[in-house]
């Protein structure tokens, strides 16, 4: 039997950049239930993603910290080539 996730146990954990909100289940397959958990970033966003991911190190941000990350690099040089600028293909939809 796997062990039952007291939701109450998380809610309001910090784990990286997110608070935990909410925890829940996701139906994956007709017998398969995954947790998942809704999460406040530092940043602001909402963010949802699995538990063990969360809770294993996995995921730590809703993704920002990565972008700050690449934002970093700017300026960097490697070998010949200097970085310019860091830009992600998907279309900002909120742009800040
Ligand atoms: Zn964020």
């Amino acid at each position: 039997m796997a062990k039952l996730i007291d939701p109450k146990e998380y809610r309001g954990k910090k784990f990286g950049q997110l608070v935990v909100k909410e925890i829940y289940l996701k139906q994956e397959t007709k017998d398969k239930r995954r947790s998942r958990a809704r999460c406040e970033c530092s940043c602001g966003k909402e963010h949802h993603t699995s538990l063990p991911n969360l809770t294993k190190g996995k995921v730590k941000s809703c993704g920002c910290s990565k972008r700050k990350a690449a934002l970093d690099q700017i300026g960097r040089s490697y070998n010949l080539l200097t970085i310019k600028d860091v830009y992600s293909k998907r279309p900002a939809s909120n742009p800040q």
